[in-house]
């Protein structure tokens, strides 16, 4: 059974076998968490993405998938990269942001990940309202099949944070 845990901070500063990048598709780094995780944990993170870009991901990696690299020098083994959906005023794609917490964890499954870190995937740059990013986020993680004892979000704000405790509560 996997525990949820919940804290407010920066995610480059947890400790945790896996931390989840919010990336996007081309895996160079970009502003957001992905910009501060490429930061702190520096050129061994892009060398691996790169690679990876130019053997498996010419096309970029799609929305909603995940794929790991080392950590770089972030206290942790593996970044896992995800690419959210940006937010849409007109189409349901809550599929393929609960996509990004599902394959985070298979792939940290797979790998022998314990303990994982997420950010709130898709709420800043693209937007995604966070109340409804969370409730997705805890359902999708709640029904993970994976055997990953502890997932933490680590929320950047206090209305990130309070957003994800009220959806807990609730559940
Ligand atoms: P996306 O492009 O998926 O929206 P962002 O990185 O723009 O990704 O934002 C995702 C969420 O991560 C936002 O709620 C943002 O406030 C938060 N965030 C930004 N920097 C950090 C950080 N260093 N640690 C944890 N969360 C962060």
């Amino acid at each position: 059974m996997t525990s949820i845990t919940l804290v407010q901070g920066d995610i480059t500063r947890q400790h945790a076998d896996a931390l989840v990048n919010a990336a996007n598709s081309s895996l160079l780094g970009g502003g957001g968490v992905d910009g501060a995780i490429h930061r702190r944990g520096g050129p061994a993170i892009p060398a691996e993405c790169r690679a990876l870009c130019a053997s498996r991901y010419g096309k970029g990696l799609p929305t909603g998938q995940a794929v790991a690299t080392t950590a770089g020098d972030l206290d942790a083994r593996w970044v896992i990269h995800t690419v959210g959906p940006v937010w849409s005023p007109t189409e349901d794609r809550s599929d393929l942001l609960a996509s990004c917490y599902r394959e985070s964890l298979r792939v940290a499954g797979e790998l022998g990940a314990r303990t994982v870190a997420f950010p709130a995937i898709s709420t800043g740059v693209y937007r995604w309202p966070m109340r409804d990013a969370a409730r997705i986020a805890l359902e999708a993680v709640g029904s993970s099949p994976a055997a990953v004892e502890e997932v933490r979000f680590v929320l950047f704000d206090t209305s990130a944070y309070e957003a994800f405790a009220r959806q807990l509560d609730d559940r």
